[in-house]
């Protein structure tokens, strides 16, 4: 990508193509040995009971909606201040999502006064995301699912690694796609404390089937049973093998993305006083994005032109769901102030774990210039 700074960019190098050289001298590519270690490995770093590797994040949260229970008629809260997945995942389970506005400029998670506001008696779940990595109070959350008797579920895409995440919801999704914090360049998590759910998540992203190939490959079964509808979710033992690769190295990259973050902070503040920062330097966070707001009288594609000239790669982080033509059209009407205002007023800035202090100050000497 010649000498742009780009957004994101995943950490490769020997150790990957090792782990996949081996994955295919050992000639067994599909789900087996290391699909179960990289399950235990990512269930052990993030101090839940058990963990299951699924195809992606998006397959995972449509496996947790399905092994919840959760269908047609059954309303879930979700944000649309999100990748389209999390909607998605609610519309693949046949249950309607409801879109609640988040809390403000400075806590773009949801709301939990806007998201008590719209429960009604068909409500069944909530789905909070953990944006940019800055961690949603996970406690606060839980009680309100309890208070109001619903599902608790986690969109985790940005937050592997986090603290306590996973630890108090039913279940929670993660995303290995090659612009998250780690990669195995397609491919999810999910966790949960309670077995019933990994249970029906684990035969359910395999068609229902009551063996695997690996089982009867070895002789351990010569049939199966289909006990539930499933679906071909699976992970790979390539992916996984990268996975356990890149896992190893997950905290020392979190916290690489945290210290460029408070580099950000400082010379943004000192740069462009007009610029807000969503969160504090305190939050508790995984740093996947860098999200910033411009001031209200900027044309933002004018910055991103600007930024984009100097080479400098930025993105819109995001869109919200709800103004989408698809989305609109099935829920039209739907109105949250904070939420647009927020969108229309969001760039983030590149952040990933091979970028250097000087990076960051080109980047923010660079948008000041922009900004004029
Ligand atoms: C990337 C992402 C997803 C989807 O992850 P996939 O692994 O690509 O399916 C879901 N939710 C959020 C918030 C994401 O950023």
């Amino acid at each position: 990508m010649g000498n742009m700074i780009s957004l994101s960019e995943p950490v490769l190098g020997e150790p990957e193509k090792d782990a996949l050289a081996r994955v295919i001298d050992s000639g067994w590519l599909t789900m087996g040995q290391r699909v179960r270690e990289f399950e235990t490995a990512f269930a052990e770093i993030h101090d839940v009971e058990d963990a299951v590797a699924v195809s992606s994040c998006t397959a995972g949260l449509h496996l947790i909606l399905e092994a919840l229970g959760i269908g047609p008629g059954d309303e879930v809260l979700v944000p649309s201040l999100t990748f389209v997945a999390t909607v998605n995942a609610v519309l693949y389970a046949g249950a309607t999502p409801v879109f609640v506005d988040i809390e403000s400029d400075k806590i773009p998670h949801i709301s939990l006064k806007a998201a008590e506001d719209k429960c009604t008696e068909r409500t069944r779940a909530v789905i909070v995301m953990h944006y940019g990595g800055y961690l949603v109070d996970i406690t606060k959350w839980r009680s309100f699912a309890d208070r109001q008797n619903l599902y608790f579920i986690e969109d985790a895409a940005h937050a592997p690694g986090g603290k306590g995440v996973g630890l108090s919801s039913h279940a929670a999704a993660f995303s290995f796609f090659t612009n998250k914090n780690m990669t195995t360049a397609e491919g999810g998590m999910v966790v949960s404390q309670d077995s019933d759910v990994i249970k029906r998540i684990r035969s359910m992203r395999s068609h229902g089937m009551t063996s695997l190939t690996l089982d009867r490959y070895k002789g351990h079964a010569y049939s199966y049973d289909v006990t539930t509808l499933g679906y071909n979710y699976r992970i790979d033992e390539l992916r996984a093998a990268m996975g356990l690769v890149q896992l190893a190295r997950l905290s020392e990259w979190n916290r690489k993305r945290r210290e460029l973050t408070h580099v950000y902070r400082t010379f943004l503040k000192d740069l462009c006083p007009g610029v807000t920062v969503p969160f504090d330097d305190e939050w508790p966070t995984t740093a996947h994005l860098m999200p910033i707001l411009l001031p209200g009288d900027i044309k933002r594609t004018d910055i991103m032109d600007k930024l984009r000239a100097a080479g400098i790669q930025s993105s819109i982080h995001y869109p919200p769901v709800h103004g989408f033509s698809y989305h609109k059209k099935r829920f039209p009407n739907v109105i949250l102030p904070e939420t647009e205002s927020y969108c229309d007023r969001i760039i983030t800035l590149p952040l990933h774990p091979a970028l250097g202090r000087n990076d960051v100050e080109y980047v923010v000497t660079r948008l000041n210039r922009a900004l004029g």
